[in-house]
């Protein structure tokens, strides 16, 4: 196993559920999607003293390289411990590779807080067991650093499934509390916790609309620092921020916490009836909440409206990614008016989505897993003006004359909430003014 290949990365950081009436038909055939890996480019930004190890190939380290895409200057916090032949052919011990590779790195980078091994299909074909790994790495270094693991791998994920798994192993790593008593639980105030990764500054906007809603101590997950330990049980009340975390959602559930079903916080509407749950459940008047609301939700709507002059009446189509893709659904047919002409999605949730599903316009042909062949055909039947798609496909796409949009985009972008409203209208009208403007 060769030592850490560091990555350069930017120093600015910057069947249908009932009742929905959608055509929901599912498709198995050759996906075109990204692994898990990809996760550690937001991730990283996030968590910012944690070091994420990837045990994997030259590929794995190029695929993270290229979604980083960019360069720095500065130490990374991502890099890559590669898999060699010698390990693959039995002649290294994979395990003493690895301990070595994290010696050097935890000896060199004393600002690391938590590191986390992250497996690959390499990694799992050789049966590196990295739990156990990251136990043995334990005894040597926490509770100077804590080490963690997951898998990022390719084998049927998709590319937002890394941050599930990266945030289920820090609920593992929480500790568990004494279970409060039913009776005294009813009488103890709830806490708030928001779950997926946003960026600083829609967080600091969310904190201070809770704050003007009159609910104070909301945590958001995972936190800024490695370090967070969260104290779940049956008090917790948890808002999905990301629509893509089932199996994050599953660990809190077992812990006591419960889910306050809603749509995702993307646009006027859904980010309305995010915050609107929240108040709910934590006894916030309307009238309350309204004014808390009021001039956050104007001044999203004013953002968006210059964009539906242009979006208005348009064709999209998605191909299934990132797993937004119902949500940005909702959003782009009811706040901008576009028609959907295939909502295409790698995996349902049914719970987690109910409420999207719920929004989006009746009858909207969904259509949950991917052939990617079949699914070219029926995109250059409807002749969409944009197509959300992974890279793999944008390239041949445009060459064919269509305009699209990279679906990644989409997670590496701030998008949630109110202020950021404007912004994710425009993600999708920026592509359609580049062809105007090619064209004229
Ligand atoms: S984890 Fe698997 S799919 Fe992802 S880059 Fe490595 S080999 Fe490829």
């Amino acid at each position: 196993m060769n030592s850490v290949i560091p990555i350069q990365v930017a120093q600015k950081e910057g069947g249908s559920p009932a009742g929905s009436g959608h055509q929901i038909s599912q498709e198995r055939g050759q996906r075109e999607v990204f692994c898990g890996l990809t996760g550690i480019i937001w991730l990283h930004r996030k968590i910012q003293d944690a070091f994420f190890l990837v045990v994997g190939s030259r590929t794995c380290a190029h695929l993270v390289q290229s979604a980083a895409g960019v360069m720095i200057f500065a130490e990374p916090r991502f890099g890559t411990a590669i898999i060699d032949d010698r390990d693959l052919s039995g002649i290294a011990d994979a395990n003493e590779e690895l301990d070595r590779v994290v010696n050097q790195l935890l000896k060199r980078r004393k600002d690391i807080k938590t590191l986390f091994l992250v497996g690959s299909c390499p990694s799992e074909v050789i049966k590196l067991d990295l739990s156990r790994a990251a136990q043995r790495l334990n005894v040597q270094f926490n509770p100077a650093v804590r080490v963690l693991n997951y898998s990022g791998s390719g084998i049927e994920t998709t590319f937002t499934q890394g941050e599930d798994a990266c945030l289920a192993s820090l609920v593992d790593s929480f500790p568990v509390g004494a279970k409060t008593p039913a009776a005294d639980s009813k009488a103890r105030l709830k806490k708030l916790l928001i779950v997926g990764t946003l960026a600083d500054v829609v967080e600091d906007q969310m904190q201070r609309i809770f704050k003007n809603m009159g609910i104070e101590g909301v945590e958001f997950f995972p936190g800024r620092n490695s370090k967070q330990m969260l104290d779940i049980d049956d008090n917790t009340v948890y808002l999905l921020a990301q629509p893509f975390l089932a199996d994050t959602a599953k660990r809190l559930d077992a812990r006591g916490a419960s889910r306050l079903p809603a749509p995702f916080p993307l646009g006027v509407e859904g980010t309305s009836a995010w915050f609107e749950a929240a108040a709910v459940a934590l006894g916030v008047s309307t009238q309350m909440c309204d004014q808390a609301l009021n001039a956050p939700r104007e001044r999203a709507q004013m953002a968006t409206a210059k964009h539906k002059r242009l979006l208005q009446g348009k064709k999209i189509f998605f191909f299934p990614d990132s797993q937004l893709e119902i949500p940005l659904a909702r959003f782009l047919s009811n706040e901008l008016g576009m028609q959907l002409t295939e909502v295409g999605v790698p995996y349902i949730h049914r719970q987690h989505l109910a409420q999207e599903l719920e929004l989006l316009p009746a009858n909207t042909v969904i259509v949950e897993g991917q052939h990617v062949e079949r699914q070219l055909e029926r995109c250059e039947k409807a002749n969409p003006d944009l197509v959300v798609c992974g890279l793999g496909l944008a390239n041949p796409l445009e060459a064919k004359g269509f305009t699209t949009k990279w679906s990644i985009e989409l997670v590496f972008t701030p998008i949630q909430g109110f202020d950021q409203a404007g912004d994710l209208a425009e993600l999708f009208s920026r592509p359609l003014i580049r062809k105007q403007k090619i064209a004229a």
